[in-house]
């Protein structure tokens, strides 16, 4: 890589953990659902930003008093996100306005520039670029979820635990196996390997039971291990809740949904030994917005008290026009 190329991508890094540090975005981890919430930082800094269904673009940005961002309502959520980690970038690196095509990102992103006198504008992008890579998915977040989920380098070759990753980060899968190759947990070999799944095959196991999926929701699992952190859904995702259940001994998870949830399936894999645990999968549906718990206790049918396990789930639908954040950010001055 040429020394231009390499500068700008490290300016831009620098800049994300910058801002990162400045909004105290890991101690807030908690509040923000082990996820970097780009639209609250973009509100923080007061740039506005605006939900468009544009045509060809996936997001601009206009300088001006105040600054603006402009996300496409017509890319799935965590495409917007990057987005707008983009144009948070070219916001804090003081780049000129910059209106964003697929093509002006897929060119940053590897580093090829789109022809001679270009090589300014080039770099911006780069820089750009750069910076929401660092930003939605800097090292502490990766070693956040991984250190939860207790996963450890070698799991991040199994594409159905990368997916599973990228979804409690809020980044696309793709965007999740640069930030492992980027820094170091998986080789580039395996990066080159995990990209060659598609997501769609990730999630087809756990939409068998839904019959009217958007091809842009998601498909999650959760374990026991999701409840310490609150987990955001997105209004048509699929949640896999997946428990052990000690059967043999007449143990039987029961569960209390919201009913914005539906559930879709119900399904015991035993244990392969007598007497060992088995586990329980039941899958939900997120059908409305909503902000609550799931709820599960595991006891037998004469018992009144059990083990519990709780979930404490936010659904978000879509956003159009002003974003929550920017919204909130006016009410507040
Ligand atoms: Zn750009």
């Amino acid at each position: 890589m040429i020394k231009e190329l390499r500068d700008a991508r490290l300016k831009g890094a620098k800049a994300a953990y910058r801002i990162l540090d400045m909004l105290e975005a890991r101690d807030r981890l908690k509040q923000t659902y082990g996820q970097v919430d780009v639209f609250q930082a973009l509100a923080q800094l007061d740039i506005m930003v605006m939900f468009k269904p544009l045509d060809g673009l996936l997001g601009a940005y206009l300088r001006g008093s105040p600054p603006g961002v402009l996300i496409s309502t017509k890319r799935p959520h965590s495409v917007q996100r990057f987005t707008a980690a983009h144009e948070l970038g070219h916001a804090v690196l003081e780049h000129e306005p910059s209106l964003d095509t697929p093509d002006v990102l897929r060119r940053a992103a590897s580093g090829r520039f789109g022809g001679i006198g270009k090589f300014a504008a080039h770099l911006q992008e780069v820089e750009a670029d750069a910076f929401a890579g660092e930003f939605l998915m800097p090292r502490w977040l990766l070693a956040h979820h991984a250190a939860l989920q207790g996963w450890s380098p070698r799991h991040f070759n199994d594409p159905a635990v990368v997916y599973q990753l990228s979804l409690r980060c809020g980044s696309s899968y793709d965007a999740t196996t640069r930030a492992l190759e980027r820094n170091r947990v998986i080789s580039s070999s395996s990066g080159a390997a995990l990209r060659k799944v598609k997501p769609k095959a990730l999630k087809e196991d756990l939409r068998r039971d839904d019959k009217s999926f958007n091809p842009w929701s998601d498909a999650w699992i959760i374990t026991e291990k999701d409840q310490t952190s609150s987990v955001k859904f997105r209004e048509g995702d699929v949640v896999g809740v997946h428990l052990i259940e000690h059967a043999a001994g007449g143990y039987r998870w029961i569960h209390s949904a919201p009913t914005e949830m539906t559930p879709l399936s119900d399904r015991t894999t035993l244990g392969l030994d007598i007497g060992a645990a088995s586990e329980r999968r039941i899958v939900f549906k997120c059908d409305h917005a909503m902000h609550g718990k799931l709820a599960f206790v595991e006891k037998r049918p004469w018992e009144s008290e059990g083990h519990n396990i709780d979930f404490s789930v936010e659904i978000v639908g879509p956003e159009e026009g002003l974003s929550s954040a920017t919204r909130q950010r006016l009410v507040q001055r």
